[in-house]
């Protein structure tokens, strides 16, 4: 099994559930098995009791799980089936891991975030990861996974945490991380600072990105993607430039004009002989 993270910083709503979803849909288009995961770092159980002025509307999956809007994306570009269990929330993790307290699992320790939090985390992205959702029936290859929110937030630390130990536990090879930033335009300059510093928050807490996905009001300029991959230590083929578009559609062909899947499919040492170079 793969892992695809996608994180995102600078602010909320930057576009990391069409990036996820994009991805996935280009991996399905080589003729990968993707399922998709989305960690809402909240407290709720699920989105069912929230406002829908504040979080949107939730989408109600087909065994009654009332999640975020986002696995609505994964189902249509994805063409897959999901399941509750496929949205983690905080509040579902603590539950489940009081619960197991409750019926003495963890008996004479002393239950904590790192390890027992972190570890139910792990353990619920393996499993899930694994559960058929497409009509073939068979276990998925790929996994993206949307880390919800921003990173830096108090809300998203365990998750993050999971994932740097994720990384291990799975396999530097089956892991790749994409961190989708912000490039502000200020009197008609493109400015880098705030990925830079999204990047260093990003590094700070163990987590390297693959690739730095930007958006954009307008087209990247090459100095820019440059600039991003000079500062933040990745080479520019590692700088996805997503700009404004009109139908969000057009964002996996994007993805695939700069190659995205290139690096990705090299990076996860993904099967020579399903891939052909110009699927690519
Ligand atoms: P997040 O998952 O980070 O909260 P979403 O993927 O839900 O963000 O996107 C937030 C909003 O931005 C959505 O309304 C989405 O349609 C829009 N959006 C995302 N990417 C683009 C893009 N490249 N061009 C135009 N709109 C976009």
């Amino acid at each position: 099994m793969k892992y695809v993270v996608v994180s995102g910083g600078v602010i909320s709503g930057i576009g990391k559930g069409v990036l996820a979803s994009s991805t996935g849909l280009l991996f399905k288009t080589l003729g990968f098995r993707v399922t998709s995961i989305k960690i809402d770092p909240y407290m709720n159980i699920d989105a069912g009791t929230m406002s829908p002025l504040e979080h949107g509307e939730c989408f109600v999956l087909n065994d009654g799980g009332e999640v975020d809007l986002d696995l609505g994306n994964y189902e249509r570009y994805l063409n897959i089936t999901l399941t509750r269990d496929h949205n983690i929330t905080t509040g579902k993790i603590y539950s489940h891991v009081i619960e197991k307290e409750r019926k003495g699992d963890y008996l004479g320790k002393t239950v904590q975030v790192v390890p027992h939090i972190t570890n139910a985390i792990q353990e619920w992205i393996e499993r899930v990861a694994r559960i058929p959702v497409d009509e073939s029936g068979l276990e998925p290859e790929i996994c993206i996974i949307e880390l919800g929110g921003t990173v830096g937030d108090i809300e998203s630390a365990p998750f993050v945490e999971a994932l740097r130990q994720f990384q291990f536990r799975v396999g530097v090879e089956n892991f790749s991380l994409i961190h989708v930033s912000l490039v502000l335009v200020i009197h008609g300059e493109q400015k880098t600072k705030p990925t830079q510093a999204a990047i260093k928050d990003l590094r700070s807490l163990g987590l390297t990105p693959d690739l730095i996905a930007c958006r954009c009001q307008e087209e990247l300029e090459a100095s820019t993607v440059e600039k991003i991959g000079m500062f933040c230590h990745v080479g520019p083929n590692q700088v996805v430039a997503i700009h404004d578009v009109s139908s969000t559609y057009h964002v996996p062909l994007l993805l695939k004009e700069q190659k995205m899947m290139k690096y990705l499919c090299k990076k996860l040492e993904l099967d020579g002989n399903k891939l052909s170079q110009s699927a690519l």
